[in-house]
């Protein structure tokens, strides 16, 4: 009922040569079953409309601002600027966001209203990290980081996309078991559905440390409907593995 997702985060990850041949190979390697974006850093963006035009391959940013159109907001760039550029998604407030930009629950459902009022969907990240999982809190710590979202958004939650993203399988080699993240995502969909019956429509994707090999067993899960990949989407064989394992 959800087509599987794949976006692939490529973080401070770049070059002219890089992106060419990174996109050139990944068009050779699609099409997939699943839909798949890259999000690249904001400079490649015209580069990835140029070369992704027509191809079965969408396109987004990692972040967005939370206001819209244009204005005195130096370093900001808008979902209204993004658009321009062909881009379908934004990935909001993703752990590294929150922690080295002190981006806030209200932050990041702010920038996600903003993705939405100019029709890119936000990809919107929650997680725990290390020290919260292993005092239990896993749950409350995801429920209040989807609970501002909800209350921000009302019947549009259902057209985001929501990455579970535990922060200590970030970059780390660390994943969550196919068990482990099920979980999260059961109570995450449960959440979602107590808002809107939409809600069985969003799609909840799982990110850290996904790679070709542990893919499909994550995605085989009943509420695990793709990946958000980092590391792995900087590489074509290994983000057109993941891209199969839907
Ligand atoms: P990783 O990153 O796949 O390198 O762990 C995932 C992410 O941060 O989105």
């Amino acid at each position: 009922m959800r087509k599987t997702l794949v976006v692939g985060n490529w973080k401070m990850h770049g070059g002219k040569a890089f992106v060419e041949s990174l996109l050139s190979d990944l068009k050779s390697l699609g099409p997939w079953s699943s839909d798949v974006v890259v999000c690249p850093p904001l400079p490649y963006l015209a580069q990835c409309e140029r070369l992704l035009s027509g191809s079965p391959i969408a396109w987004g940013s990692q972040d967005v601002s939370a206001h819209n159109g244009q204005g005195a907001y130096t370093g900001e760039v808008s979902a209204t600027l993004l658009k321009e550029f062909g881009a379908r998604y934004a990935i909001v407030g993703h752990s590294e966001r929150r922690t080295y930009h002190a981006e806030n629950d209200q932050l990041v459902a702010a920038k996600a209203k903003a993705a939405l009022a100019q029709d890119l969907i936000p990809i919107v990240c929650v997680g725990e990290t290390r020290a919260e999982r292993e005092a239990g809190h896993t749950e409350a710590v995801v429920q209040r980081q989807l609970g501002t979202l909800i209350r921000n958004l009302g019947a549009r939650i259902g057209e985001v996309v929501v990455a579970y993203e535990p922060v200590w399988a970030i970059g780390t080699g660390l994943t969550a078991t196919p068990e482990q993240a099920q979980e999260v995502h059961a109570r995450l969909r449960q959440q979602l559905l107590a808002a809107t019956p939409a809600a069985a429509q969003v799609r909840i994707l799982y990110g850290g440390s996904v790679k070709p090999e542990n893919a499909a067993q994550l995605f085989s899960q009943p509420d695990i409907d793709g990946g958000l990949i980092g590391g792995a989407a900087l590489k074509a064989a290994d983000f057109d593995a993941i891209c199969r394992a839907g």
